[in-house]
């Protein structure tokens, strides 16, 4: 069992990713895409006049502010135009997907945050109406049922509350929470750079594998957003994930080339 997080940033190569993921569920590969619409989302946030605004834990990660406006705005693009776009270039290919939030079927289920406390100009600062939460569960047994059925499940973000809200969550966490409910040898994660860099944004600095007693050492290295990917890598093992390679989604063949280990391969 596979599962491919595709990135949402700008850059990715998105025909030769649908080519490759093709190629491997024709091959017979039980596989599961989960994707990311982060990029998109920023720019018809901003046409709608209703512009990104990011947020800082206190803990250091970074993430989306998602008032009800912005979670309205993120479902048109995660589950509209992007997670159809994945649809359709995949029944282009001839393989049969079916796109669906981690909110249907209750595919990703978690507690939605009463609060988050966050830094701001310095000083610390509690959120009560932000729509985020983590994924706690996955119906790994409807995703199941679909793969039974012979066809390709295509997950993003939102995931649903214990309560029934949509809750905005980190794709790259609920793909990993999903790898590990599926029982999966290996996690995938594309993104628009080569992997973990030591020195971002110097690309010839790449990491090239970091044992799995190892991965605490390298979380200084990454920052921002890199930092939850680290994170969601150190869930999926701990989960029972074999491996996760982060690795170019802007390449030819590019989940080929990860599974034969370019990329920084984690754990393995
Ligand atoms: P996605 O939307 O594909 O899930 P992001 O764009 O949020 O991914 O995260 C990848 C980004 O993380 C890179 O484009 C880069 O700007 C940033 N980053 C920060 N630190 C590092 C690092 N050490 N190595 C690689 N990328 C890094």
């Amino acid at each position: 069992m596979l599962v491919v997080k595709i990135g949402g940033g700008a850059g990715l190569d998105h025909d030769c990713i649908a080519d490759d993921i093709a190629e491997l569920v024709r091959a017979g590969r039980p596989l599961v895409v989960v994707h990311g619409g982060s990029a998109l989302t920023n720019e018809v946030a901003t046409q709608l006049g209703h512009p990104p605004e990011f947020v800082t834990s206190v803990s250091g990660y970074t993430s989306r502010r998602t008032d009800r406006r912005t979670l309205e705005i993120f479902q048109m693009v995660y589950c509209g135009q992007v997670n159809k776009g994945w649809v359709e270039r995949f029944q282009r290919r001839g393989v049969n997907a079916v796109g669906l939030s981690g909110m249907d079927g209750r595919i990703w289920e978690g507690r939605r945050k009463d609060a988050i406390k966050i830094v701001k100009d310095g000083r610390r600062v509690v959120l009560r109406d932000d729509y985020t939460g983590k994924v706690e569960r996955v119906n790994a047994g409807l995703l199941r049922a679909l793969l039974g059925e012979g066809v390709l499940p295509v997950l993003t973000p939102p995931a649903v509350s214990t309560k029934g809200d949509a809750i905005n969550v980190d794709g790259d966490r609920a793909a990993a929470m999903t790898a590990a409910a599926l029982g999966a040898d290996t996690l995938v994660i594309l993104a628009n750079v080569p992997g973990l860099l030591e020195r971002f944004p110097n690309e010839s600095t790449l990491i090239g594998a970091i044992p799995r007693a190892d991965l605490d050492r390298f979380m200084p290295v990454a920052q921002d957003r890199m930092k939850k990917k680290l994170l969601g890598a150190s869930e999926a093992l701990a989960g029972g994930v074999r491996r996760v390679i982060f690795a170019d989604g802007r390449v030819e063949r590019p989940v080929a080339r990860a599974l034969a280990g370019e990329g920084t391969v984690i754990g393995g």
